[in-house]
């Protein structure tokens, strides 16, 4: 069979952050635990380590590095899990889940809203960083290749940190298939990593789309309405939901437009645009400070810069800004 090369077509998927990901992920070999050792051992592999949700960033002169070597990694403190996060043509990835303890935290800053406050340091290592991945992306630390595997190993990781014990017998876990489930040996169970679908998406009613705020946003910034995919649901009846409750307008016909890993923890954001059937918006309090239509020349001008209110779209790391340069670029 032949699989279409990802460079003879380009998806909007691939613009969000934490999005670009070519790694062979070696499924059918994750049991093979020679081939897993062997690779291990390569000198060429490296390994990005996490440890409470960090991952740990080296300054080396004015550089910045996030890929150890395994010797480097086991260096840095005691490491609880290893999982494959998968092999380029180079070399093999792997991640590492540190000890809770190799990490301290040392103050925590007042600032709330979105941003993972704690300040936390390797003890005796200065020339280390344990740095939140949403500040990595933001602040385009790393190309987007390396910022895809940080995030395919902080939501593995968190996965693996949160699962120790099987959740049908309550007994003690243990790592398997390099990371990619969990066995427990006393009921038998097998246990496999989550990834949570929510969907995002834009009302759109003919010329105008639908946007909100939440208390918790940056100053003037506006975004599309997004919430967990509930048990039972299609993505479209989701959609519809969500902008029924969050905004009071009903929605018809769905389009789905990109996707988008997002590992805060564990989820996969699912952007569409939804046709608006109303059009008079009740604002859900509890969820959001304001709605409201923007026109197409709103949005272009908020992309620019330059809205005259000053408001602000979502950052290019997130797929909904990608929603908005979707809906601007259509065509009718
Ligand atoms: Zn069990």
């Amino acid at each position: 069979m032949v699989i279409m090369s990802e460079k003879t077509f380009h998806e909007r998927s691939a613009d969000t952050g934490y999005a670009v990901n070519t790694l062979d992920r070696l499924s059918n070999q994750r049991d093979d635990a020679d081939f897993i050792a062997d690779l291990q051992r390569q000198p060429q592999t490296r390994t990005v380590v996490i440890g409470r949700d960090r991952v740990i960033v080296r300054a080396s002169g004015g550089a910045r590095e996030a890929l150890f070597t395994p010797q480097e990694a086991a260096g840095i403190g005691q490491i609880r899990e290893v999982v494959l996060l998968g092999r380029s043509p180079e070399r093999a990835f792997f991640g590492a889940l540190l000890d809770d303890a190799a990490l301290v935290l040392q103050d925590q800053a007042d600032e709330g809203g979105m941003v993972d406050t704690r300040i936390l340091v390797v003890p005796g290592r200065e020339d280390l960083q344990p740095m939140d991945l949403r500040a990595i992306a933001t602040q385009g630390l790393f190309d987007a290749g390396t910022t895809g595997l940080l995030g395919e190993a902080k939501s593995l990781l968190y996965w693996h940190a949160r699962h120790r014990f099987c959740s049908v017998c309550g007994q003690s876990s243990e790592l398997s298939a390099a990371g990619w489930r969990r066995d427990c040996r006393s009921c038998k169970a097998m246990h496999f990593p989550r990834t949570d679908p929510v969907v995002i998406m834009l009302a759109v009613d003919g010329d105008r789309c639908l946007m909100g705020r939440q208390p918790r946003f940056n100053k003037g910034m506006y975004s599309a309405l997004a919430g967990f995919l509930e048990p039972g649901e299609t993505i479209e009846s989701a959609v519809r939901r969500e902008i029924l409750e969050e905004a009071g307008i009903e929605a018809g016909l769905v389009h789905y437009v990109a996707s988008q890993p997002w590992p805060f923890p564990s989820s996969l954001m699912i952007g569409c645009l939804a046709e608006a059937l109303t059009h008079e918006i009740v604002v859900d309090r509890t969820e959001l400070e304001d709605a409201r239509w923007f026109t197409r020349a709103e949005v272009v001008a908020m992309l620019e810069g330059r809205h005259p209110e000053g408001l602000l779209p979502p950052n290019p790391v997130a797929i909904a800004h990608h929603l908005l340069r979707a809906w601007v670029d259509r065509t009718g």
